[in-house]
């Protein structure tokens, strides 16, 4: 066990407790053996009802990510990607099935758990997560580490790094309604990444950004990746999922294909 961020997922999780009565040797072996993934989905199944109308969303999805891993999610509009994201996360509840994050199942748990957990183990990037319209960038940005106990002065310094590192350095006092689209992405971004949490959910981080800022967004999480930080990205490019790990296809609320990229069947750059 030397990545310490495999400790930290065996730590949150229950094994850690029937190891606590063994020898210390067995008691790691145990552990290794018992080691969870960060990202554990059974059966997750999603309908929405609005009057008469049905959608099944998800129908039926099974997926495990490991500490570390870099997944792409891709699949044609409509076919249940944001959905995905949302109910993975816990934004959303589910119908059916089971999620298990860092061993917590997190649509068990209350809502101050939820919140707790979230707060502590993920980033969101996701358009339309809501940015505070009455807080400026940097206030913005520095409330995951407020929330996680960090001084006032040390978040105060990370953030404003933090939007820097996405090109924001000069914008760190504009609220969003007087940044454009683009900017306002950015700084979502950059809250998503400033607390390093253990998972970080994109959800198409480059839209609506031009294609230089398109491309740092993507080297930013690749080296957040590299760090040990696993992230879960929608993505319509085709031409990036090499960056990535895996590439999930989602199509029609299922899981189509999960594999190596380079695996993928090649309709798959008509999606
Ligand atoms: P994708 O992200 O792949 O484009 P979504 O997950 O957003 O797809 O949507 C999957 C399906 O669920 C679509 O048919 C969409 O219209 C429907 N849907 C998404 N959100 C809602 C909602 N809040 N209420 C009703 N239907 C929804
Ligand atoms: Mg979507």
């Amino acid at each position: 066990m030397t990545n310490p961020e495999t400790v930290r997922v065996a730590v949150g999780a229950s094994p850690i407790d029937d190891a606590a009565g063994l020898p210390y040797v067995d008691a790691v072996s145990y552990l290794e053996e018992q080691v969870m993934p960060i990202l554990s989905a059974r059966s997750v199944t999603k309908t929405y009802r609005s009057g008469m109308l049905e959608v099944q969303a998800l129908r039926g999805v099974d997926l495990d990510v490991e500490v570390g891993e870099f997944v792409i999610v891709m699949g044609p509009s409509g076919n249940g990607k944001t959905t995905l994201l949302n109910c993975l996360s816990g934004l959303d509840e589910i119908d059916e099935g089971k999620v298990e994050i860092e061993g917590l199942p997190i649509h068990e748990l209350t809502d101050r758990k939820r919140t707790a957990h979230r707060a502590r183990s993920m980033g969101f990037v996701f358009q339309g997560y809501n940015l505070i319209p009455v807080l400026s960038a940097v206030e913005n940005v520095e409330l995951p580490l407020l929330v996680n106990d960090v001084s006032p002065r040390t978040a105060r310094v990370k953030a404003a790094e933090m939007l820097d590192r996405v090109g924001l350095g000069e914008r760190v006092d504009h609220r969003p309604n007087e940044l454009s689209g683009g900017e306002q992405t950015r700084v979502t971004i950059a809250r998503a990444l400033v607390a390093e949490p253990a998972i970080v959910w994109a959800d198409e981080p480059t839209g609506n950004l031009d294609s230089e800022t398109a491309a740092s967004v993507l080297d930013l999480l690749r080296e957040v990746n590299t760090r040990g930080q696993t992230i879960v990205m929608v993505t319509h490019e085709g031409d990036i999922t090499d960056m990535a790990d895996r590439l999930v296809l989602i199509r029609d609320g299922q899981v189509e294909f999960d594999g190596e990229p380079a695996r993928a069947p090649r309709r798959l750059e008509a999606v």
